[in-house]
Parts: C-alpha cells; structure tokens; sequence
C-alpha cells in the first residue's frame, strides 16, 4: 500500500516537515487522551509508538505541529496533493499517513466526515461560503481526531472572506486545522495578517527526471513518452500526465505550438488570437458542461419541477431564483475553465521562445519541447536572443495581464502583433 505522500514529486524536503508535524500532531492526541486500559487501546499506542521508530512520544512531541499552514509552489507542483497527504496523515491511526487504515483511505478517496476540500467554482471564494465553512469546521471532530480544512485556491479568497478565515485562525478550535494552499505568500496572493500566523510548506518545480519517473512507475506510461511529456510539461505534473494519455490534450499542444509559423503577417496574427481563444474556450466547455448538466437537473428534480399540485406555483417561483444562483455559479466556473485553459496554452507558447532563447544564447539546457526545437532552432537564427527575449516576455506579459483581468482577446491580439513583429 502506497503512503499517502507517494503521489507528491520530488518535494522531499516537504514530505519530510509534513510527517514529522504529523506524528507530532499524533503525539498531542495521545497526550490529551484520558489513559486507557482496553485491550484495543494498548495495541493503538502499541502500533503508533513503533511508527514512531519505537522511542516514546518526546514531551515536546507537538512542537512539530500546528493549526495553519500554508503550500506554496508553482503550478503543478502539488500544493493541494500535498494538503490532502497531510490532512490523511492528521487523520491516520498511526499518525504518520500509511495509506491503509481508514482515516488515510477515506481522506484520500475524499469521503472523510472531518475532512472538508473547499475547491472553489469560480474566480474566487466568497464571504458566505467562508462564514459557513469556519462554523462547521469548529465543531468537535467525529473521528476523534482532527477536523481539517483545504482550501485550495486561497489566493482566490475575497477580501471579506480572508477576514473571516483570519478571525478562525487566530482564535482556533482546538482540534480544528486549516492547510491552505497559493502560488506564494506575495501579499497579492495572501493576505501578510493570515501569512502571520501560518506555518508555510515551499513546494519546488520538480525535476522532469522526477516527474517522468512518476508517470513510468505509477502510470505505466512508456519511458521515452514519460521523458517526453515530462519536459513538455514543465515541471507541471498532472499537466505530463495528461500529455502522456490524452490525445486531445497533444492535439491542442500541437496547435499551440503552430502558432509562431503561422504569424505572417496583421492578419495572421488576429486569426491566430481568435484561433488561440476559441480553443481554450471550446476546451473549457468541454470540461464544465458535463457537470453543468447534472447540477442542473439535479436541482430541478429537487426543485419538483413539473409538478403540477398546489405547492408548485409557490414552488416554481423560488426555485427561480435557485436557478438563476446556479447558472451564476456555473458561469463562473466557466470563466475560471477557460482562463484556466488559455493559461495552459501560453505556458506551452512561453517555452517554445526560451526555447528560441537558450539556443540564441547557445546555453547548455535541454529543450522543453523537444517536437519543436528545430522550429525554435530557426527562429533563434532568425531573431537572435533580443528578439527572442523580446517575444518571451510578450507571451508573459500576456499572461499577467489576464491575470490582472484584462480581456483576455484584447491580451492575446497584443501578444501575436508583438509575437509577429518582434
Ligand atoms: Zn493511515
């Protein structure tokens, strides 16, 4: 049976901290639980004093632990695989994330009663969503453990919602934990009040050695594709591992990386925008429309609509209003999606262009994308390192200004008339 952290690449150092807290967190348990002269109780402290390598819990066993953390790291890194090992290890019966006793398996599998993943729909998280989700986390954990709470886009809370969240964490439940997770602890992503009184976890970009490693053992994906999608994915791994087993998701790459050919001139440029958007778009759909579906019947059913008997006038009229909510929330998960999507794309753009660059500079790295690094090759001829500096940063500087909510059309047109002219 894998431990609950096999599935986090090349993050050692974190996996380290992570399970020491965890035993440390064991540790405060057992101190705080009245002495026990049960068979069944024996044998727990039995087993979890062994995992500790045999030594008796330490006095100060709880040093390692504490009741907010923050993951930090790049895309793709694991910032919330990593939050969910650990919230496993919190509610492991030996303390330190086995991966099969059931505190593990259920936390793992996302069905844990005291385990709540706040996975937000939209492009952030709102007060009300936070408000109810501190009052439940405060309640006593039904497993006797801990009650823990990922949030896994903390940098997309509200401004309103951090400061409930704040007013948690600085008074906390005694057995409740929160483990949030943001690209960096830049007051842009979270706010210093809350980064004050978190522990954070730094998550590297794991090596694509690292992450093509992975995909062989764990995906049973053929080595030279695991090195391949490993590269091209840049450190990201569920981004290889989509590379390596879904075709669609090369045919897209694939098209991406047409785009510096194709950039002949102005009118090139806008189809190339407009082709750029209308995939992430269509990409986007795809992945949000299935559920947008089933949420919508669901509710209807819930909602009794096509009832015909005395309730269903009054009825239909408040179930209006829980529609509109829900194609609300729905359109903005749409949003994220294709933002999501369209980010995903100029990533794969950017390395075509460092790619451009290091061969401009003649420097001794290998290539991400390995398909195109003739390509990238000429246009290093071609442009030498300023010019392909100069389109690196357009592609980046794209990315940030949708970041920034520029329209993302009015971004990605500026970006392919730089791209085209230089
Ligand atoms: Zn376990």
């Amino acid at each position: 049976m894998p431990d609950v952290f096999a599935d986090l690449v090349g993050q050692d150092e974190a996996v380290d901290t992570l399970r020491r807290a965890a035993a440390g967190a064991s540790a405060v348990l057992r101190a705080a639980a009245p002495p026990t002269t049960d068979a069944a109780g024996d044998e727990f402290d039995a087993l979890a004093d062994e995992s500790d390598g045999g030594q008796p819990p330490a006095v100060d066993a709880g040093a390692g632990m504490t009741h907010a953390w923050i993951f930090t790291g790049p895309p793709g890194s694991g910032r919330s695989v990593a939050a969910r090992a650990f919230a496993a290890a919190l509610q492991c019966a030996y303390g330190t994330g086995c991966g099969g006793c059931p505190g593990c398996h259920t936390t793992m599998t996302g069905t844990h009663a005291d385990v709540r993943m706040v996975v937000p729909d939209g492009l952030s998280i709102g007060v009300n969503e936070m408000r109810a989700l501190v009052l439940r986390a405060a309640s006593t954990p039904s497993g006797g453990r801990w009650q823990v709470v990922v949030i896994s886009d903390a940098d997309r809370l509200t401004e309103a919602a951090g400061n409930a969240l704040l007013k948690a964490i600085e008074e906390p439940p005694p057995r409740t934990v929160f483990l949030l997770c943001a690209p960096s602890t830049h007051p842009d992503d979270i706010s210093v009040t809350i980064r004050s009184r978190c522990r954070v976890v730094p998550l590297v970009q794991p090596a694509p050695e690292a992450v093509a490693e992975v995909l062989a053992r764990r995906d049973g994906v053929a080595p030279d594709v695991a090195r391949w999608a490993a590269a091209a994915a840049q450190g990201h791994v569920g981004r290889a591992r989509r590379l390596a087993r879904d075709p669609e998701a090369r045919t897209r790459r694939e098209a991406v990386l047409a785009v510096p050919r194709r950039l002949t001139g102005v009118g090139a440029a806008f189809d190339a925008a407009s082709a750029l958007i209308e995939a992430a778009e269509a990409e986007a759909e795809a992945s949000v429309a299935e559920t947008a579906v089933a949420e919508r019947a669901a509710l209807e059913t819930a909602l009794g609509a096509g009832g015909t008997g005395r309730g269903a006038a009054g009825a239909i009229r408040g179930a209006a209003g829980q529609l509109k909510d829900l194609e609300k929330r729905q359109k903005s998960r749409a949003t994220r999606a294709q933002r999501d999507a369209l980010d995903r794309a100029l990533v794969d753009l950017a390395g075509f262009y460092r790619d451009a660059l290091t061969m401009a500079l003649r420097a001794p790295v290998a290539p991400v994308h390995t398909d195109t690094a003739a390509l990238a090759g000429a246009g290093a001829q071609k442009w030498d390192a300023e010019g392909a500096l100069r389109r690196l940063e357009a592609v980046l500087e794209c990315r940030a200004a949708i970041e920034a909510n520029v329209k993302p059309r009015i971004a990605v047109e500026a970006m392919m008339l730089s791209l085209w002219k230089g």
